[in-house]
This record gives C-alpha cells, sequence and structure tokens, in this order.
C-alpha cells in the first residue's frame, strides 16, 4: 500500500489527504525534508503558488523535492500545485519560481476576471468512463496550460464557453497536472488515476 504526501506548506492539504483516504491508500503531510523521505509519491494541493514556492524555500524544501521528481517521484498538481510542477510560468510574480518537472508553460490567473471561478465538465484521458460520464471540474483563479512541450501529453480541454479549447490537464510519465480542483467535488477518478500512476511505479 502507497504512502503519497501531500505538500503541507499551505493550501487545501486537507481535501487531498480525505479523498486519498477514501480510496484507501496512506495519506500524509509532507512539511520537512525527512517527511519527504517516507513518501512514495507527492501531491501538490490548489493554494497561492507564489505563498508555497516562498515556503517550499524557507522550509528548505525545494531542491530535495526537485531532486525525487527526477529520480522519477509521481506527483499530482491541482491549480497551483499545477503551476508549481511546471517548467514554465507565465505571470508569475515577485521572482516566483518553480520546481518544474512538466513540460509545460502555465499562465497563472489566466482565465480572467470575468470566469475567475467557473465550472464545466471535461472528458479526461484515463480517467475511467470520464467520456460516458465527464468530471465535473471546478476552476478558482486557475492557471491554463499556454504551451505543450514534447515531453508531456495534454489529457483535458475545456469542451464550451469562453474557454473552449483551452488545455486543463497534462500527464508526463509519473507526473500529472490539473488546472481545477477534483478534491473538492467528491469524485475520486482524478486522484484513482493518480494512485495507478504510483502503484505502478513501484
Ligand atoms: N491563483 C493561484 C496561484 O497562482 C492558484 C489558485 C488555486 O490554486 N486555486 O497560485
Amino acid at each position: 500500500r502507497p504512502t503519497i504526501g501531500v505538500l503541507a506548506l499551505q493550501g487545501d492539504v486537507r481535501e487531498h489527504v480525505a479523498v486519498l483516504h477514501a480510496l484507501g491508500v496512506g495519506a500524509v503531510g509532507v512539511r520537512r525534508r525527512s517527511e519527504l523521505d517516507a513518501v512514495d509519491a507527492l501531491v501538490l494541493p490548489g493554494g497561492e503558488s507564489t505563498t508555497i514556492d516562498k515556503l517550499l524555500r524557507a522550509f528548505e524544501l525545494d531542491e530535495p523535492v526537485r531532486e525525487r521528481l527526477r529520480a522519477g517521484m509521481p506527483a499530482y498538481g491541482s491549480c497551483a500545485g499545477m503551476i508549481l510542477l511546471a517548467d514554465r510560468i507565465i505571470g508569475g510574480i515577485d521572482g516566483q519560481r518553480t520546481l518544474g518537472g512538466v513540460d509545460i508553460t502555465v499562465r497563472r490567473n489566466a482565465f480572467g476576471r470575468q470566469v475567475d471561478s467557473f465550472e464545466t465538465d471535461l472528458v479526461i484521458d484515463g480517467v475511467e468512463d470520464s467520456a460516458a460520464d465527464p468530471v465535473h471540474a471546478v476552476f478558482i483563479r486557475a492557471p491554463w496550460v499556454e504551451q505543450v512541450g514534447p515531453a508531456a501529453s495534454v489529457v483535458g480541454r475545456v469542451a464550451d464557453g469562453p474557454a473552449a479549447g483551452r488545455i486543463v490537464a497534462v500527464r508526463q510519465g509519473p507526473l500529472l497536472v490539473t488546472s481545477f480542483h477534483p478534491e473538492v467535488t467528491g469524485d475520486p477518478r482524478v486522484h484513482r488515476l493518480f494512485v495507478q500512476i504510483v502503484r505502478d511505479s513501484l
């Protein structure tokens, strides 16, 4: 049974832990190096990526997490977590850096003021039954993916409305990122996909 860490510096940590527990996997908050060393995989939650970036550096976790990512640790980032796992960022502030890992360029707060927060139904490659039973996705001041490099694959796009066609879910090997927050909707299928990625990696 894998143990999945949830980076617990800021953001909606408890929600991710709760979904992972509901799926029957071990889930623990990660705040220090020793906790990182003890997990098989890491979730980077939604929250505020500029704050999480600062805290990662203050807690001296940024390089250790980068090292684990380079060594193939599976990771899943939702919203702010997507920003943290992106190789490139547009609209970061105050010298904001990312951990990187996924060959994408994200745009922070991309959906604009009118659609700061919105909900839509998505088909996501790899998520069971999502073609017949789409994933209800909640976006909160979310990033979108502006550019996808050759190493990464698009697995989800907005289907309709003003943001139609925008890339909101990407996979690169054991790394998964989504612009939205599946941890708040009670649908465990995105986390189940990640748990499968983690199991396949062990
Ligand atoms: N706008 C936030 C950021 O830039 C992300 C919002 C979220 O995670 N809900 O980090």
